[in-house]
């Protein structure tokens, strides 16, 4: 694969670039290739390239557009063994079920926002003033720039991509400096299927994202990212009033009752904890446990991560996850663990298996304190917290009282209880007896430090229009 070239106008150029970025290969640390820091000038030309991009792709019907991510969809579909193994070079993750877990779901979400192009509704025109009629449009907000993170990066890249060009939008999107590869090939697929200029990628890291943010030509910037970066764009964007779409960090609390399935909800934290090494915004990080049912459930659940939240090599079908995915990442996984307050313990886990590789054991830390550091910021790793509680208020208060609004679950088989929680909890998903589901259907996003607007899902899709009111004399 060519690493080493932005797309603009529907061409593979070579960029000008402020030096190159090395691939590393999480699972050996040895580097496989590099990429451009694309600079100030790389990132102009995709914006003009977009601006004029805009100017055909605004003038599209639904169904045009819809015909064209409909292609796509087909394309990536059709190279979806191709697309898993770069995503698996790039971040590590196990090799064996990406193309049913990542790429065709990847694949379906395209094809949601292709059939999303043609649901775009208003409401009905009407007189709100006499001889008036008032009507509302429903418009592209014109050239949108796109950041994506590592995680899931063909997936982050996806639910961009898509609601913005079903829109009518055209795109600049940068994917993260780590894992570039699924962007490279899914803008390879879309520059056969959209006018040229409609989706520009252009490759870099940090630097090359803030010049974006700072550019004066795009309308929206919509970031994927930690809450650090969040917080950057915003400020820099503040600075001529660009719309913000902010998808941030997490740190999930998983609530258990005593009354729950306490097999059912170790089975799904020994999944949702520790799946893609627990680099996942909503995984299930802060297990709060009933006091009357602690000792019970952190046996249980020591069993279950000891026997299923397994890692090794990708190539290795029985794994559950790969290595974390990058050096940054794995020193701030461990220094959770090596910080640990005294109070706290070490009961699974605890430590990398050695040898080269960012591999870290699924580990599970108990009488962790709600101050701590380890329960207040995000891990992304494949470390879970457990803590007790004696009430509902109090694991309410333990699980709204972070910075951090994405995701929680709550398990119990009192109904009256889960609703009560549902209402309460500050989090933009409440599952109750599940924890991680996501589907195109339903909106996903956070509140608090976990940022603001929604991906998937028709709010999504509205993050990507503007309302203009126009009125008409009709007397
Ligand atoms: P990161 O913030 O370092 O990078 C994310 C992307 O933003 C990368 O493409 C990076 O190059 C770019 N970037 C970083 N700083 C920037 C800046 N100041 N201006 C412009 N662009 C900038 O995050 P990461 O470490 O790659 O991703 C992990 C984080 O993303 C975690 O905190 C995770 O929770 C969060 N995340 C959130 C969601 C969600 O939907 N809420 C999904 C996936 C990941």
């Amino acid at each position: 694969m060519n690493y080493g070239r932005n797309l603009i106008e529907g061409k593979w150029v070579e960029p000008h670039a402020d030096g190159q970025i090395d691939l590393i290969d999480p699972t050996n640390e040895q580097t496989y290739g590099c990429t451009p820091s694309s600079n100030d000038a790389d990132v102009d030309s995709a914006f003009r390239a977009a601006e004029r991009g805009f100017s055909t792709w605004r003038n599209t019907t639904p169904a045009e557009r819809q015909r064209a991510l409909l292609r796509i969809a087909d394309g990536m579909e059709a190279r979806a063994n191709e697309f898993a193994d770069a995503e698996s070079l790039d971040t590590g993750k196990p090799r064996a079920k990406l193309v049913e877990e990542e790429i065709m779901l990847s694949v379906d979400q395209l094809r949601f926002f292709a059939g999303a192009a043609r649901n775009l509704e208003g409401r009905s025109a009407g007189e709100y003033l006499k001889d008036h009629t008032s009507m509302l449009r429903r418009e592209p907000i014109g050239v949108v720039a796109q950041i994506a993170p590592w995680n899931f990066p063909l997936n982050m890249a996806v639910w961009k991509i898509a609601p913005a060009i079903a829109a009518g939008n055209a795109t600049v999107l940068k994917p993260s400096e780590t894992t570039p590869s699924t962007a490279i090939l899914l803008a390879e697929i879309a520059a056969e299927h959209l006018p040229q200029g409609v989706f520009n990628l252009v490759l870099g890291g940090r630097e090359t994202g803030a010049a974006m943010v700072r550019h004066p030509i795009p309308q929206l910037v919509s970031i994927t990212g930690s809450t650090r970066a969040g917080l950057e764009v915003a400020r820099s964007a503040s600075a001529d009033l660009k719309r913000v779409h902010l998808e941030l960090g997490g740190n999930a609390p998983v609530i258990i009752f005593r009354d729950a399935d306490l097999n059912a909800a170790a089975d799904a934290i020994a999944m949702a904890g520790f799946f893609n090494a627990g680099q996942d915004c909503t995984a299930a990080t802060r297990i709060l446990v009933e006091q009357s049912v602690h000792d019970e459930f952190l046996t249980l659940l020591s069993e279950k991560v000891k026997n299923k939240a397994t890692t090794g090599m990708p190539s290795d079908p029985e794994v559950l996850y790969g290595p974390v995915n990058n050096e940054r990442q794995f020193r701030h996984v461990k220094s959770f663990v090596e910080d640990l307050p005294s109070h706290a313990k070490v009961v699974v886990g605890g430590k990398s298996p050695g040898g080269s590789g960012y591999f870290y054991e699924a580990t599970i830390v108990a009488g962790v304190k709600q101050e701590d550091r380890i329960v207040q910021e995000e891990i992304f790793g494949p470390v879970v917290t457990l803590q007790s509680f004696a009430d509902e208020a109090q694991a309410l208060r333990y699980a709204n009282g972070t910075s951090y609004g994405l995701s929680s679950s709550v398990w119990t088989r009192d109904h009256g209880r889960a609703m009560r929680m549902s209402r309460l909890l500050d989090f933009g998903c409440v599952w109750i007896n599940t924890h991680i589901p996501v589907v195109a259907e339903m909106p996903h996003g956070g509140f608090k430090h976990s940022g603001y607007g929604k991906d998937l899902s028709a709010y999504g899709f509205d993050e990507y229009t503007r309302i203009k009111h126009v009125m008409s004399y009709i007397g």
